[in-house]
């Protein structure tokens, strides 16, 4: 990484620019920083060696242009083309510009700019809701292939869903601010960002605590040279590309379903604890993706045990699950302490609670979780409009026709039912079609076509509202 900074000196324009700290370094050596001159380092991107090559030649290819002013500020307008010239010479490094001065991208950007160069990245900075909400709009409409959002100095608690919700932004830093007059900087507002960067998969920097910290209403000084090893210990960062297959969306305030390519676990919030029911497939980060959606004590809750079911249950040392799921759950890799759960149990989340119904069939310990409070059934595997796996040593389609029968006694108590594959939600109409479709095939009255599941050969019996794939 390199630093170029074509002018130096700037202007204050924000609440964010209070301290800024070209100012206070200039101040700590009798220079007046608001006096803007281009510097000797202008033409550096294209300054060659006797070799005839390139001097700037930064490990990485990344240059941060600018670190010492603002790129687009108007005193250095009669400059900027120049700039833009040795941009657009220097096709093998990544440039990246941080401005506060958005709104005049469209009057200060190249002619030939079209829509946007590719190693040129653009980031707005907003240090309140009020910049967030007047230069993010501006960042969003421009031309521009990379854009990245930092809060830094972060000044309050911001809100940007609307902006992260348009899948334009690549990523968003946010920070505290340093120096002798550093204004708070409140972990909770750090940790609000990062939800919303996990709510809509997008990545997210917690670059440094700043001076002065306020985490769980204590205040801490902290020195300059350890605010940035401070907020990676607090481990707030978050990478979507680790979990690319991974689409969070939320349903209400207190619940999130978690899209992970073919199948998909939930998180589901109480007053006091949240639950994560099952983990998925793909994503052995499902525990921080909760963590980046609520702040409560997190539990898990197996609705049994396939694999494509607990890829993140490796982070819990423990799992509510029925305990004749214990065997497939050990076979499949799982190593999380059982906690058993048992028809009529029930798990309080705080003013939501969880009533566990047994629901063998697919799976020995297959579980169906009615919650009472918000009327819906989580149903696994059993309930869905996808293909129902149905072979194999642990399904019974006998068991599994008594299951589904003995769920009429909860009719009335739900009015959807979320299933773990096929179609979000489902309606509880689906439950008497399922029967019926399983007796046809235990009795021999329905048609399958062989298939090849995973080099098992199984007959996949398909009708016009779900599938099963039996032995
Ligand atoms: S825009 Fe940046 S460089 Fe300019 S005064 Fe504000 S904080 Fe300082």
């Amino acid at each position: 990484m390199a630093i170029w900074n074509p002018w130096h000196g700037c202007t204050k324009l924000s609440p964010g620019c209070a301290n800024c700290y070209v100012y206070r370094r200039d101040e700590s050596i009798g220079k007046d920083a608001s006096v803007v001159t281009k510097t000797g380092d202008y033409d550096l991107p294209v300054k060659k060696n006797r070799k005839g090559e390139y001097k700037l030649t930064p490990a990485d290819g990344t240059v941060y242009a600018c670190m010492t002013s603002d790129f687009f500020l108007d005193i250095a307008d009669e400059w900027r083309q120049g700039v833009w010239d040795m941009i657009r010479e220097r096709r093998d490094l990544n440039f990246f510009i941080i401005t506060k001065r958005i709104d005049r991208f469209e009057e200060c950007k190249p002619a030939d700019w079209g829509d946007g160069w590719d190693h040129v990245a653009i980031c707005s900075t907003c240090e309140n809701q009020d910049r967030a909400d007047y230069r993010i709009p501006f960042l969003l409409n421009a031309p521009i292939k990379h854009r990245f959002v930092a809060s830094e100095p972060m000044l309050e608690e911001i809100h940007i869903e609307k902006y992260l919700e348009t899948g334009l932004i690549e990523k968003v830093v946010c920070g505290g601010e340093s120096g002798s007059k550093a204004r708070p900087c409140d972990f909770e507002w750090i940790r609000e960002m990062r939800k919303q960067c996990v709510e809509y998969n997008v990545e997210f920097f917690f670059k440094q605590t700043g001076a002065v910290f306020i985490k769980d209403g204590k205040t801490y000084h902290i020195e300059r040279k350890y605010q940035g090893s401070q907020a990676r210990k607090a481990k707030m960062d978050y990478i979507p590309g680790g979990v690319k297959m991974a689409e969070v969306i939320k349903i209400n305030d207190k619940t999130w379903r978690i899209e992970d390519g073919m199948v998909r676990f939930l998180l589901f919030c109480g007053d006091e604890k949240a639950a994560l029911i099952d983990t998925g497939m793909n994503v052995p980060e499902a525990r921080s993706i909760a963590e980046g959606l609520t702040d409560l004590p997190i539990i898990l809750i197996n609705t049994h045990a396939d694999r494509d079911h607990i890829s993140g249950n490796a982070a819990f040392d423990e799992v509510y699950m029925s305990p004749a799921e214990e065997e497939n759950y050990r076979e499949a890799g799982g190593s999380a302490k059982l906690i058993p759960v048992r028809e009529g149990d029930v798990i309080e989340l705080g003013d939501r609670p969880l009533r566990i119904i047994d629901n063998p069939g697919h799976t020995p310990g297959s579980i169906a979780i009615l919650d009472e409070k918000y009327r819906v059934l989580i149903s696994g595997d059993s309930i869905q409009d996808g293909n129902i796996f149905m072979f194999g040593k642990f399904r019974n389609i006998d068991v599994y026709i008594e299951s589904l029968k003995k769920l009429s006694k909860w009719d009335g108590t739900y009015d959807e039912i979320y299933p773990m594959h096929g179609t979000f939600p489902v309606k509880p109409e689906l439950i008497p079609k399922l029967i019926e479709g399983a007796e046809q095939i235990r009795d021999g009255k329905a048609t399958g076509q062989p298939v090849d599941m995973f080099g098992n050969p199984v007959n996949l019996y398909k009708f016009d509202y779900a599938g099963f794939l039996c032995d």
